[in-house]
């Protein structure tokens, strides 16, 4: 069922710019500073500062899983799905894309064939994004709609010099010049005490624009594949200057934290799909030594992820 969480115009969206794939906001690799920020990477901080240290100081590697894997598989579909004539965009377009692009993720990423037990285990897990992309033109009419751009790579530094950067899934443009920023969920709509999570990455993003291009997006949108849900958001200036501060306060309490070198595990929710129980003091377990950090030595930048997930784990 469709719900609108938070009601904000969604009209004007369709005859969007011009279509075609990405070019990055982002500037050359060579001119970044390492001080850097993604939605994820901020999200593991506040979920556990131990979670944000395995993945950011120690690199640890994390084996792949079906709900990620999946989650990539539905979004790179949506993302070639607007390559193809508008009229063509159907359920079975889309169905016919799916094995391409899995064999596309496969060829990247070998280790993805071992998912799988057998073929017949493959193809319940194919059935299921099949259903998600269903899903998907039961939300949205995909015949009407010109992204500006797609897995658009952004960054923008704040005045403390703090570089923020991610992935945006789908930004739409209007005639009139409004921009929408789209992010395509294969979980389920959260309840209300998550649902602000999933929000502060889209603001986040937002944030990155209004810096970035000195617009403000007018509105967020979260689509939800897994159960058919929209939420979105129209954010304003205070909106985003509110959220401008609590990302420099997270980030301080990183610096803090690397600066006593104190990670501290945060038990909850999100320990039954983190892959470091073994080594985490709050399941029985030791971390390894930190790294060696030269005194003064900037923290890695965070944008890679060692899962090469992306910014997938918010789907969990
Ligand atoms: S198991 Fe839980 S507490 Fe431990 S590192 Fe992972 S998320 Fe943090």
């Amino acid at each position: 069922m469709r719900q609108e969480a938070v009601i904000a115009p969604a009209a004007g969206f369709e005859p969007a710019g011009p279509a075609g794939a990405s070019p990055a906001d982002a500037p050359p690799a060579d001119a970044r500073p390492a001080r850097s920020l993604s939605p994820s990477r901020a999200a593991d901080f506040l979920t556990c500062p131990l979670l944000y240290r395995f993945r950011v100081i120690d690199r640890l590697p994390e084996p792949p899983s079906a709900a990620a894997a999946r989650g990539t598989l539905v979004h790179a579909v949506l993302e070639r799905l607007f390559d193809v004539p508008a009229p063509a965009r159907s359920p079975q377009t889309a169905a016919g894309l799916l094995e391409p692009e899995w064999d596309k993720l496969v060829a990247a990423e070998p280790e993805l064939a071992g998912l799988f037990a057998d073929d017949a285990e493959r193809e319940v897990w194919l059935a299921q994004a099949l259903a998600m992309l269903d899903r998907y033109f039961g939300l949205e009419d995909p015949t009407r709609l010109e992204p500006a751009h797609r897995e658009l790579q952004v960054e923008a530094a704040l005045p403390s010099g703090l570089l923020l950067r991610g992935y945006i899934d789908r930004l739409d443009v209007s005639p009139a010049g409004d921009i929408r920023i789209v992010d395509y969920k294969t979980g389920t709509a959260p309840r209300a005490d998550f649902e602000a999570r999933a929000l502060f990455q889209m603001r986040f993003y937002a944030v990155v624009l209004w810096r970035s291009r000195g617009t403000i997006p007018r509105l967020l949108q979260l689509i939800y594949l897994g159960n058919g849900e929209i939420v979105r958001y129209a954010p304003d200036e205070a909106d985003l200057a509110a959220t401008e501060r609590k990302i420099e306060a997270l980030w301080r309490a990183i610096e803090r934290a690397r600066a006593a070198g104190d990670w501290r595990p945060r038990p909850g929710r999100f320990c039954d799909w983190c892959c470091h129980q073994a080594l985490c003091p709050a399941f029985g377990g030791s971390p390894p030594p930190l790294p060696a950090v030269r005194p003064g030595a900037a923290l890695p930048p965070d944008g890679q992820d060692p899962t090469g997930a992306r910014d997938r784990e918010y789907e969990l």
